[in-house]
């Protein structure tokens, strides 16, 4: 028998080979009792992503992106400022497609998340408060790249590939998953980081139906969309950077929901130990961002949101320690009764030369 010969895989093949490890996620229907009623929200389970989260549909999109427009040569350096998943999924992705990558990250992020982007075969740099943490992540990126030729920068905070990313993949599925239940979706709410998912997936959503509500959810301990800048400190890893990054246009979403960090710490807690789904901070803020929408919009609306990572990267953090019950927490007055996941999006759905998978159906008309 003789051996095959393989021509060499072009870097968009590469990254077109990664589509079936990210996105194309099932979403959950989560039945719950909220304030004594019954009620139903969507949640797209991300954290099955690749890497487990949603930040690795950005980071498979941009990097194709920049092999499609040759800003990225094939071996070059990738280099991101991130509060972690999204150096983990540069990393990962990164690595997968033969580049070195360099993260920056503020140091006081979860140990897991560093340990995870260095097992990844990346270099971290952390960033102390004093070099100015998160906006110093993102100086110190761009001062490196402008040092180093032909290093790659996606700029996840300023790209607008980071929204094309949700509207090409979750917003489509999204649409599609809750068109198959004969409903359409009335709100989507999303906490915000870069805003690229909420951008996004609105983005398609409200150009397949006008009258849909986008909510933005930030941390009440530190609400920096509502504000205007950065007050306070939050727990919710992933959410609330520091600033009001430029892809995020306030004027094109409805109000903003703020969500207190220790109400969305229980909430996540209470999601793997009362039903098995093991997902991060965010996730818990997300469900009881969108229960409260669902409320304000009468309880039967049709609320989608997105459980954004896994709870692995938070093993060293306040969502495995207890919680104190505060007056006033949503939490309190949920009981979670049980979950389905609905389909993935049948592969017949997808043109297999757009690796961002976007449901052919929904996408050509
Ligand atoms: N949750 C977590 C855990 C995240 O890491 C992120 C990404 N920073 C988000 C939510 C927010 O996603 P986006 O950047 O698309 O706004």
């Amino acid at each position: 028998m003789s051996l095959q010969v393989h021509s060499p895989l072009s870097s968009v093949e590469r990254v077109t080979g990664l589509r079936n490890l990210v996105g194309n996620t099932p979403m959950l229907a989560i039945d719950c009792e909220f304030r004594g009623r019954k009620r139903r929200i969507y949640a797209k389970a991300e954290y099955l992503n690749f890497t487990g989260s949603i930040k690795d549909r950005m980071a498979a999109h941009i990097l194709r992106r920049g092999y499609e427009t040759e800003q990225l040569q094939p071996g070059a350096l990738i280099i991101e400022a991130t509060s972690g998943n999204t150096g983990i999924a540069f990393s990962a992705i990164g690595r997968a497609l033969g580049h070195p990558v360099v993260i920056f990250m503020p140091d006081w992020m979860s140990e897991e998340r560093k340990q995870l982007i260095r097992s990844f075969g990346a270099e971290v740099r952390l960033v102390s408060h004093a070099e100015g943490g998160f906006l110093g992540s993102i100086r110190l990126s761009e001062e490196l790249a402008a040092a180093t030729p032909g290093a790659f920068l996606p700029r996840q905070f300023a790209n607008d590939e980071n929204c094309a990313a949700h509207e090409r993949s979750t917003g489509p599925e999204i649409w599609a998953q809750i068109r198959a239940r004969g409903v359409v979706p009335d709100a989507f709410v999303a906490g915000v980081g870069t805003g690229g998912t909420i951008m996004g997936t609105g983005r398609f959503l409200r150009a397949q139906h006008s009258a849909i509500k986008l909510h933005p959810v930030e941390p009440a301990n530190s609400p920096t969309m509502s504000t205007g800048h950065k007050v306070g400190k939050h727990r919710i890893q992933g959410i609330s950077d520091e600033f009001i990054p430029a892809i995020v246009k306030l004027d094109q979403l409805d109000e903003v929901v703020a969500i207190d960090d220790g109400d969305s710490i229980i909430m996540a807690q209470r999601l793997a130990s009362e039903l098995g789904i093991g997902v991060g901070i965010s996730s818990g803020c997300n469900l009881l961002a969108a229960l409260q929408v669902q409320e304000q919009m009468g309880g039967d609306a049709t609320v989608v949101t997105v459980l954004s990572d896994d709870n692995k990267k938070y093993l060293s953090t306040g969502l495995m320690q207890p919680e104190p019950v505060k007056d006033g927490f949503l939490s309190s007055e949920v009981k979670l009764l049980r979950f389905r996941a609905l389909n993935r999006m049948c592969d017949a759905c997808f043109d297999p030369t757009d690796p961002d998978g976007a449901p052919v159906h929904l996408v050509r008309g």
